[in-house]
């Protein structure tokens, strides 16, 4: 043993010197010792819980390289419930907040603001006890989110075990995990030589790479921390405004956003925030906009929360989406599963808001005509919900007359077939059910997330079987043998069990999730449900009239007509047969009606709910043994009233139905039968 130290003694000091380093490089940016250093320490702090299992910690940096995968996260319910900030996208927003708050509190006025840049990744809660980091959770919706705390231990970034003094004894840090625009870029570069699916943008992938079930992955991904706010109920917090509490996190050994500063009143916010908006392009993670927060923490407490949603004294001063012009090179098209010709533009690459964009979507014709976007146009592009890139539309001053008008096809540019305008809507359809680019799309929407959940079978891949010939529908898929995959480029063993096995393992979806899967037309996936919850097999579904499926409730006459047209089809009966022979369940479980606290119930369910959407708190009374229905009647045991309730809520008083809101919703649903 080194120097003769007691292991329990070499040990500490060893994960203190570890722990330094990384604080040094990673958060300091100032690294202290050399790498082969570095190394050396780790190898001896592994060795010695090796050989002393009783001395590993739960802040020791040897987690950091990750634990053994998991099967599932478990839940975490946060001790303050993880509140969502309302945005205000002018100056005249951000007074009218600051105009509702002083209503409120007249002192906010003059009290200060601080500003933080908005880190646009996936938010996190961390609890501290002792100084200790003993979980990490996702905000899930608020109230409970999911232990992930494995996870987080590998981002470098992160204090396993705080620095200083004078922390809580118990407390939650709230930050932001992200992936760097470098690490982003990096990523995707690698992921497409392995010929993997590349990240949409940095959000999806630091979220995608906080829940990965083994931490070894998450490690690999290099995400980063950014803290700002601490959550310590009924102690003392060694600081008295949200400025002071930044430099304190980053005393701790926490990662605060450089970028922050204190400033009097708004008139010195609308200008510090324009300064923060020009320089967003130089720094190295993706930002929406900045966080403006009232500075004295006692304040924070007076001005409370709108609905338990959102907290009043902090608001999100959300910067405008970026523009980028660039040339429009020619516009193609493509046949999405329902036949439906999508337009899109194929553009010289921009970088829009840190990631590379070579293509946005034109909607339909009606748009390109209204619009009068030509190929070879300089356009302006942005992406909305910064995901989906769009073109505004055309720079007429750049024109040079060389531009080419576009006119619609009336051939499929994919099969020949001949297209459909249908006079009431705005999109054009190729009228081949078997287009060959409708075959492609309805696969891949076959087996994405939300449907048959196929992990594997992306877009290259269903692209791959195609081309090889080795599918024609989604019913071939279940006669995929590993052998034929192996005869395609991309495959390994492995790789080919492991999706035969996927596809496999698929056969016991639901039929509610088959039926949305297979993409007819109008059936979403809540329509499904309906459906499926109702008729209970595919056979009973297949047997009903029109006018059975439409007195459904929530079903339409779209729908209603949309079903029967898919049965009425030979094609799909076939298809469905097939489905059947090759063993796929066909069948709903049952509801648990008549059994669960709720049943013989009726609900009502309006206005926004603080945790729960609309569909989750439907689905929570129907696992109930529960029944929703749409309006308040008589029958109606209760109405369960979110922020923003209309009419509903004045009819269940006229009828004296009792009102009551999510909390006692989630007690009444959770409570024995
Ligand atoms: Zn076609």
């Amino acid at each position: 043993m080194k120097g003769g130290a007691r292991p329990a003694a070499r040990a500490a000091e060893l994960r203190r010197l570890v722990e330094r380093a990384n604080h040094a490089y990673y958060v300091l940016d100032k690294p202290e010792i050399s790498d082969a250093e570095y190394d050396r320490l780790f190898r001896e702090l592994q060795e010695l819980e090796a050989a002393h299992p009783e001395l590993r910690a739960p802040d020791s940096p040897t987690l950091r390289i990750g634990a053994e995968p998991a099967e599932k996260f478990r839940k975490h319910r946060h001790l303050v419930p993880m509140l969502s900030l309302a945005n205000a996208f002018t100056e005249a927003e951000l007074v009218e907040w600051e105009e509702r708050n002083a209503r409120l509190l007249q002192e906010v006025k003059g009290a200060g603001y601080t500003l933080e840049v908005k880190i646009d990744g996936a938010a996190v809660s961390l609890t501290y006890e002792d100084g200790v980091l003993v979980t990490g959770a996702t905000r899930g919706n608020g109230i409970e989110g999911e232990d992930v705390s494995a996870n987080l231990r590998t981002v470098r970034d992160m204090p396993l075990r705080l620095a200083g003094k004078a922390w809580p004894k118990r407390m939650e840090v709230r930050g932001e995990v992200y992936l760097s625009k470098s690490r982003f870029a990096e990523l995707n570069a690698e992921r497409e030589r392995a010929g993997e699916p590349t990240f949409a943008n940095p959000r999806n992938a630091a979220a995608g790479s906080l829940r990965q079930l083994d931490p070894k992955i998450t490690r690999r991904r290099g995400l980063r921390i950014f803290c700002f706010h601490v959550e310590a109920p009924g102690q003392k917090l060694p600081v008295d405004t949200q400025h002071e509490l930044l430099r304190q996190l980053a005393a701790w050994g926490f990662p605060v956003e450089p970028n922050h500063t204190l400033v009097r009143d708004l008139a010195q916010a609308h200008h510090e925030i324009a300064q923060l908006e020009a320089r967003l392009g130089t720094l190295d993670y993706g930002a929406d906009g900045v966080v403006v927060k009232v500075n004295p923490l006692r304040l924070h407490a007076e001005l409370g929360t709108v609905g338990d949603r959102e907290p009043r004294w902090a608001v999100a001063r959300k910067f405008a989406p970026e523009v980028q012009i660039t040339r429009l090179k020619e516009i193609k098209i493509n046949v999405g599963r329902t036949g439906a010709l999508n337009p899109y533009a194929v553009l010289e690459p921009v970088e829009i808001g840190g990631v590379t964009v070579s293509t946005a979507t034109l909607h339909n014709f009606d748009l390109i005509d209204a619009k009068d976007i030509r190929e070879g146009d300089w356009v302006e592009v942005t992406r909305a919900g910064e995901v989906i890139p769009q073109v505004l539309g055309p720079v007429r001053e750049r024109r040079t007359g060389k531009e080419r008008k576009f006119k619609r096809p009336e051939r499929c540019p994919v099969c020949g077939s001949k297209v459909e305008y249908p006079s009431d809507e705005v999109m054009a359809y190729c009228s081949n059910v078997s287009c060959p680019g409708r075959v492609f799309e309805s696969i891949v929407h076959f087996a994405s997330r939300g449907a048959m959940d196929i992990r594997g079978l992306g877009y290259e891949r269903v692209r791959a079987l195609l081309d090889a010939k080795l599918v024609k529908d989604v019913a071939d898929l279940y006669q995929l043998t590993p052998m034929q995959l192996l005869t395609l480029e991309g495959f390994a063993e492995k790789s080919a069990h492991q999706l035969v096995d996927a596809i496999q393992a698929s056969k016991q979806q639901p039929l509610s999730t088959l039926l949305y899967a297979l993409g007819i037309r109008h059936v979403g996936a809540q329509g499904a449900k309906l459906l499926a919850r109702q008729f209970g097999t595919m056979k009973a579904l297949r047997n009903a009239s029109v006018d059975e499926i439409n007195a459904v409730r929530g079903v339409g006459e779209a729908i209603a007509e949309a079903v029967a047209g898919f049965f009425d089809e030979a094609k799909n009966r076939k298809l469905l047969e097939r489905l059947e022979k090759l063993g796929l369940n066909l069948k709903e479980p049952a509801a648990a009606d008549g059994k669960g606290p709720l049943a013989g119930h009726v609900y009502v369910v309006t206005g926004t709910l603080p945790s729960l959407s609309r569909a989750k708190a439907i689905e929570l009374i129907e696992a109930a043994g529960g029944h929703v229905a749409d309006s308040v009647s008589k029958k109606t045991t209760a109405l369960v009233v979110g922020a923003d309730a209309g009419s509903k809520l004045e009819r269940a008083k006229a009828l004296g139905v009792a009102i009551i809101d999510e909390a006692e919703l989630l007690r009444r649903a959770r409570a024995k039968p």
